[in-house]
């Protein structure tokens, strides 16, 4: 299949690489030039024109950061090309409001739209590994499943547009309050002088282990928060799309606003574009790093 990817960001690359290996004819475009780059020296097809990037596609992959990033590319004044007959599938993580506003835009001027977001990071992408929440018309999908499966291990036509967006935000939102709740223990079991490996045991036997707990341990204990695949800043936008969501559903988001304030008090001490279980520094700022022997 003829796919022209759009937005060479942490995810984008190993996504176009991987549909590459799949058999796909691959085109990558991206706004700045480095990661245009970067990708031509790992074998991809690049094309630094967006008119001409998004001619060559059949379907045109989407992997942009947010609904801005997506309205500036294709709807902007200055966006160049026509979508006409065109299939549009959206991979990165958006509201189901934004979602069902591009789907709309993209039909009423002679496209398709799927959306497809993913759960998973750099690793998964670059195996086939994710997990990924389709949601739309069947017809698209269908048309989409054979490359979908060549990105994810498992594949879910979840049901109408929205549906997908709003079940991966359901996800991410697990994400945030899992390393921050993980992190509101760890912090005072260090406080009191606990051993952690001892605290560890004990949750790990208990139904409220999940694994992400030890997959960040290391990190929590060695402050260190570098080589990131998915960062703080991205958590921070996931967390502030799932409170408005909420709000809008009637679910009480004051969890998530308590949480957003904590993360971003990370973002300002310089943590956005770590790891995002760098949030730990923020919930635990009396912590000295450099003198912390993470007992
Ligand atoms: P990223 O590394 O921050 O890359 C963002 C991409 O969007 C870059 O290509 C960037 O282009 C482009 N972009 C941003 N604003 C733009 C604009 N106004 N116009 C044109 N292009 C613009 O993000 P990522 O980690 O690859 O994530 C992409 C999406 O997938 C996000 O929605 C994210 O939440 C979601 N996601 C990420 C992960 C993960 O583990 N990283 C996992 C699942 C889902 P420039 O290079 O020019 O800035």
């Amino acid at each position: 299949m003829k796919i022209t990817l759009l937005g060479l960001g942490l995810m984008g690359q190993p996504m176009a690489l991987r549909l590459q290996q799949c058999g796909h004819d691959v085109v990558v475009w991206n706004r700045s030039n480095k990661p245009l780059e970067e990708a031509s020296d790992a074998g991809l097809s690049v094309e630094s024109d967006l008119s001409k990037a998004i001619e060559a596609g059949e379907v045109i992959v989407l992997t942009l950061s947010d609904a801005e990033a997506i309205e500036s590319v294709l709807f902007s004044d200055q966006a160049p090309s026509s979508l006409q007959g065109k299939t549009v599938l959206q991979m990165g993580t958006i509201a189901p409001n934004e979602s069902r506003d591009v789907g709309a835009r993209v039909n009423s001027i002679g496209g398709e739209y799927l959306e497809a977001p993913v759960l998973g990071s750099l690793p998964e992408a670059r195996t086939g590994q994710l997990i990924i929440m389709a949601a739309g018309p069947e017809a698209v999908y269908q048309h989409c499943l054979l490359m979908l499966r060549c990105l994810g291990k498992e594949v879910e036509h979840i049901g109408t547009l929205g549906q997908g967006a709003a079940t991966k935000l359901a996800m991410n939102q697990l994400i945030a309050s899992l390393t921050a709740g993980f992190s509101q223990s760890l912090g005072l079991i260090r406080a009191e002088g606990v051993e952690v490996e001892l605290f560890m045991k004990l949750l790990r036997e208990s139904a409220l282990y999940a694994p992400t707990f030890d997959k960040k341990l290391k990190k929590f204990l060695e402050h260190d928060y570098s080589n990131p695949n998915f960062p703080l800043k991205h958590l921070i936008k996931d967390t502030g799309l799932f409170r408005r969501v909420a709000e809008e559903s009637g679910i009480d988001a004051s969890i998530s606003e308590a949480m957003l304030r904590v993360f971003v008090s990370g973002q300002n001490a310089g943590y956005g574009e770590e790891d995002y279980s760098s949030l730990y520094e923020a919930i635990n700022p009396g912590f000295d790093a450099e003198t912390d022997i993470g007992c």
